[in-house]
């Protein structure tokens, strides 16, 4: 008989947790999961899933007004807050079910409650004690806001889904995936937004002129951008307005402020001290590239971790993981050419290296791009363009990036992703039949260089 209550003992039921909880189960594990919450973690309860419905409703709005050019003559449309609200809610008790039925048929046991390490391999549970062989750490992270006057008045990415009431006037403070994706569903929904970026231009780390083409089309629609702009002071008014100063002395009046400024590591109060856990410099757990922490006998992965705050790459760590403590692999998980989407209007969609990522690596590159508007827009009148390209090392052919700023890009970068996972080259782009009429098939048929870098 084992002295240990379970092999593998789970701390947080999010998507990382539950597909190591669910993966090493199906290997014959005794596998315990603590979730103090929901289940499902972030992106179910408050991230992906909830947003990606909020892009949905929000793209209606265009959609109504888009029809009338294809023969659709609508009344009066009016959007019902509540019923978004609601519905979307009751999507997701219905995923939260599926998750603790998905992890009961698997026979992985969840235990509501706080979890706290007592040690090593020892864990606490509302104030029960397991002892367990091996510990996998999946607490996810939380928004971050930072310290200024009034910042007790604004909104985190937590709270936002659930207003009681849609605001007139939205400030959104960052330049990252969910200022930019909630200025596109307040916009949408018919909101005021204002989004506010501390730096010259907001998505950093995407490529530079997809940036500058999102932020033109955004304006375009009606969102104001300020860059270079940063709030010092919040104050509410006696009619329960939000006053911001900027650093410029401006001041601006709205209704709500969300601060989407990055998150950090559910890193407090898990007894990570007791167990001698060391954290990085950043505050995320330090694990090696088995995802080990300094207590071998502990694991962690996700966004604890902090090397990409992505589902889909926690859900890979868990599925590597498992792998390598039940199955006998020794495995690392690739990161490279992960694609990627922001949500917003025009849909962001990319997968490799961004321009300047590609010279700083390679001596010349050249760029295929196409700047259009897609058929659809020949009838609906409206503005909406589509920015495509490809960046290709001209010496070995190889396809280093493709991005994308349009309709469906999501979609569509997720299966370029994988001819470029694949080493794809310019010859075979070019030797692919495109599917007409779409506007992916622009990715197969572009024939000149644009621009030859640097
Ligand atoms: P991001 O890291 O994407 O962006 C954070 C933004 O906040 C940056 O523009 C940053 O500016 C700014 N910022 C940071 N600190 C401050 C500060 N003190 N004052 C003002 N601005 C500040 O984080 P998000 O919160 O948008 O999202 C968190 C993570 O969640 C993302 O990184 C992503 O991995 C994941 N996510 C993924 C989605 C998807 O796949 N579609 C959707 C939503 C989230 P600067 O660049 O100058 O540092």
């Amino acid at each position: 008989m084992s002295d240990y209550d379970y092999d593998l003992f789970v701390i947080g039921a999010g998507s990382g947790g539950v597909r190591a909880a669910r993966m090493a189960a199906a290997e014959g594990v005794r596998v315990a999961v603590a979730e103090q919450s929901r289940t499902g973690g972030t992106c179910v309860n408050l991230g992906c899933v909830p947003k990606k419905l909020y892009v949905h409703a929000a793209e209606y709005g265009a959609g109504f007004a888009e029809a009338t050019g294809f023969g659709w003559h609508t009344q009066q449309i009016n959007f019902d807050w509540p019923t978004l609200r609601e519905n979307k809610e009751m999507n997701i008790r219905k995923l939260n079910s599926l998750y603790e039925e998905t992890l009961a048929k698997a026979g992985a046991e969840l235990l509501k409650g706080r979890a706290r390490l007592l040690g090593p391999q020892r864990v606490e549970v509302a104030g029960k004690e397991y002892r367990a062989e091996k510990i996998l750490l999946a607490t996810g992270s939380h928004p971050f806001i930072p310290d200024f006057p009034g910042n007790e008045h604004v909104l985190s990415s937590d709270q936002i889904f659930d207003l009681e009431q849609l605001p007139k006037r939205i400030l959104i403070v960052g330049g990252g995936y969910i200022a930019t994706e909630f200025a596109g569903i307040f916009h949408g929904l018919g909101v005021e937004v204002i989004q506010l970026y501390r730096g010259e231009l907001f998505l950093g780390g995407f490529d530079q002129e997809i940036r500058e083409f999102v932020a033109a089309q955004m304006r375009k629609k009606g969102i104001k951008l300020h860059f270079n702009s940063d709030v010092t002071s919040i104050e509410k008014t006696v009619k329960n307005k939000l006053i911001a100063t900027l650093n410029d002395g401006r001041n601006l009046e709205v209704d709500s402020i969300l601060y989407a400024t990055g998150r950090k590591p559910n890193t407090a109060d898990l007894g990570l001290d007791s167990a001698g856990i060391t954290l990085t410099e950043s505050g995320a757990v330090q694990v090696d590239d088995y995802y080990q922490t300094s207590v071998p006998s502990i694991y962690a992965l996700g966004d604890l971790i902090d090397r990409m705050q992505l589902t889909p790459v926690a859900l890979a760590e868990a599925m590597v993981l498992v792998k390598n403590l039940y199955r006998g692999y020794k495995q690392k998980l690739d990161y490279d050419l992960i694609p990627t989407a922001v949500f917003c209007q025009p849909t962001i969609g990319t997968v490799g290296l961004t321009e300047a990522e590609a010279l700083e690596k390679y001596p010349s590159i050249d760029i295929y791009s196409t700047n259009f508007r897609s058929l659809k827009h020949a009838l609906s009148g409206s503005g909406d363009r589509i920015l495509m390209k490809l960046l290709v090392e001209p010496v070995s052919d190889r396809v280093l990036g493709v991005h994308m700023a349009g309709e469906q890009a999501g979609e569509i970068i997720q299966g370029i992703a994988v001819a470029l996972k694949a080493g794809a080259t310019k010859t075979i782009f070019d030797q692919t039949i495109g599917i007409h009429p779409t506007s992916a098939e622009e990715f197969v048929t572009m024939r000149s260089v644009s621009r030859t870098l640097p």
